[in-house]
């Protein structure tokens, strides 16, 4: 068991790109890994090259559904790509076999895709703008997505034509597949707060994109990484949402499939720490489709562009990086029950600050001129001549969604821990803590690039807030 670890953790190394459990063993495996990085990096590059460029102009769309395609294609390619040769290679013996966990995942994405295609929703305003000024309208349909796949996949489990533990036993060979810059999009606030003309068109387009933060890109790698552009659609689906919702219904069956794995193993009987983690994952999972349209209002949507990060990011990252602490679950037979108490107690902690402060600056943002929210018990409180909150969940620090969230993930850590704790080395237990240890990773820096961009945005009155608000994430500590 601790060599799955190992091996996954040496796996997790896109450079470390040949394959370890190759039939092919000694100096042939050392030709076969370096000839599979040549092709490798020959087939990243020349991606690299397909990708439509924005010209360095520093605000653009994409401007067809064919450069929309095409930049969605080569990234998905570029992420998927490798790991098909990957499996090639991997299974010289039995390609087939080996393509099986990978041909699943792309089942899964195709049908995720097809589903935001056709299921219905309501159609709403988004928060981001287009570089022309207009409002961009986004369809909300991810939590009924998530159902239906769930629900379609259940269905075929049921019926014995799929295999519930498939993607959980095939979790690692699934998981194949492969800095933000200072630039943002525009953002419906500022179209309104811009002057306009006798038709209601912003006066002074320019003017307006001139003050957005901008980053060039000029570097094709960065460009590669970073995106090209931020809002494309295909086929009618806004592709960061889609992204997002492929990454969150892959981890709700990855989560599922490891339940089952988990029962399997364990003479068909199911743990309380595995019930008390699915539930909780679920409940996460589900109520971050419920509130899609909170989404609109983040950072995701209107600083992060379409590029190699976001996709490998949703695709393989996300979906199955966060269920760290569950794969440790299918792997060793969990012996405790004291899972409940303080998962629950730590988790909903963390989702009472996380949602409680994007819903108060939702309710801001969608209804300016209301006093009180939460049934009148917090005043909406704002800096002077700005739109900066500093009362409630935006009082206890700048950023205590990004505390509420870190405390999520220790939660999600504590079921593994607690059944490792017990019986397995104390380095063992410290896998599941990978989950919320990447979450200050992230937020860290996020913070401070958000706190930078603010400041350029709302000059003054950003400073006059950080005087009232001192703290960026953890009240009194940092
Ligand atoms: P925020 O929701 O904090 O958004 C930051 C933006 O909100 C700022 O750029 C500014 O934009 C506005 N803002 C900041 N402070 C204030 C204030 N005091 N009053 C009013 N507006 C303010 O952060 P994110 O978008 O990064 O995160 C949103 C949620 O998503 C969080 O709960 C986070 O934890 C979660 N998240 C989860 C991840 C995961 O993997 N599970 C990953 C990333 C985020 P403007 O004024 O221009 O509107």
């Amino acid at each position: 068991n601790i060599s799955r670890f190992t091996a996954f953790a040496e796996e997790w190394f896109i450079l470390d790109l040949a394959p370890k459990r190759s039939s092919l063993t000694g100096p042939s495996n050392g030709i076969i890994r370096i000839l599979f990085s040549v092709v490798y990096v020959t087939i990243l590059l020349w991606m690299i090259v397909q990708l439509p460029s924005n010209d360095g102009a520093n605000h653009s769309d994409a401007k067809t559904q064919r450069d929309a395609l095409l930049t969605i294609a080569a990234l998905a390619a570029s992420v998927l790509v490798p790991g098909i040769f990957r499996f090639l290679v991997l299974s010289a013996g039995a390609i087939v076999a080996g393509l099986l966990p990978l041909l699943q995942v792309i089942e899964t994405f195709s049908l995720i895709w097809v589903l935001l295609m056709i299921v219905p929703g309501s159609t709403v305003a988004g928060y981001t703008c287009s570089f022309d000024g207009k409002v961009l309208p986004y369809k909300l349909n991810g939590l009924a997505v998530l159902f239906v796949t769930v629900a379609f996949y259940y269905g075929l489990c049921t019926a014995g034509w799929k295999d519930p533990t498939y993607l959980a036993a095939h979790f690692f060979d699934a998981e194949r597949p492969v800095d933000a810059g200072y630039q943002r999009c525009l953002t419906r606030d500022q179209v309104l707060a811009a002057p306009k003309n006798e038709n209601g068109d912003i006066e002074d387009l320019p003017a307006l994109l001139a003050k957005l933060p901008v980053n060039k890109n000029t570097i094709w790698a960065l460009e590669y990484f970073n995106g090209s552009f931020f809002n494309p659609r295909v086929f009618g689906v806004d592709v960061k949402m889609a992204l997002y919702c492929l990454g969150a219904v892959m981890l709700q069956l990855n989560i599922l499939s490891m339940a089952a794995l988990h029962t399997v193993n364990n003479g068909g009987v199911t743990a309380n720490a595995v019930t008390v983690y699915v539930f909780i994952f679920t409940w996460f999972l589900i109520e971050y489709s419920y509130y899609e349209n909170v989404h609109l209002y983040t950072y995701d949507l209107f600083a992060e562009k379409i590029g190699a990060k976001l996709v490998f990011g949703c695709l393989g990252f996300y979906p199955y990086l966060y269920c760290i602490g569950g794969i440790v679950l299918t792997i060793y037979t969990p012996n405790t029950n004291s899972a409940y108490g303080p998962t629950f107690l730590v988790f909903y902690t963390g989702w009472f600050l996380t949602r409680g402060a994007n819903m108060q600056k939702f309710f801001y943002k969608t209804d300016p001129a209301s006093t009180t929210v939460f049934f009148g018990k917090v005043e909406q409180k704002v800096i002077p001549g700005s739109r900066i909150l500093y009362s409630g969940f935006w009082g206890v620090s700048r950023h205590v969604n990004y505390l509420g969230e870190i405390i999520q993930g220790v939660a999600l850590a504590l079921p593994g821990f607690l059944v490792l704790y017990s019986t397995e080395p104390f380095w063992l237990c410290l896998v599941p803590w990978i989950y919320p240890l990447y979450y200050v990773c992230l937020f860290i820096p996020r913070e401070r690039d958000d706190n930078e961009i603010c400041r350029k945005k709302y000059g003054k009155a950003w400073d006059e807030y950080c005087e009232k608000v001192p703290y960026r994430i953890v009240p009194y500590i940092y």
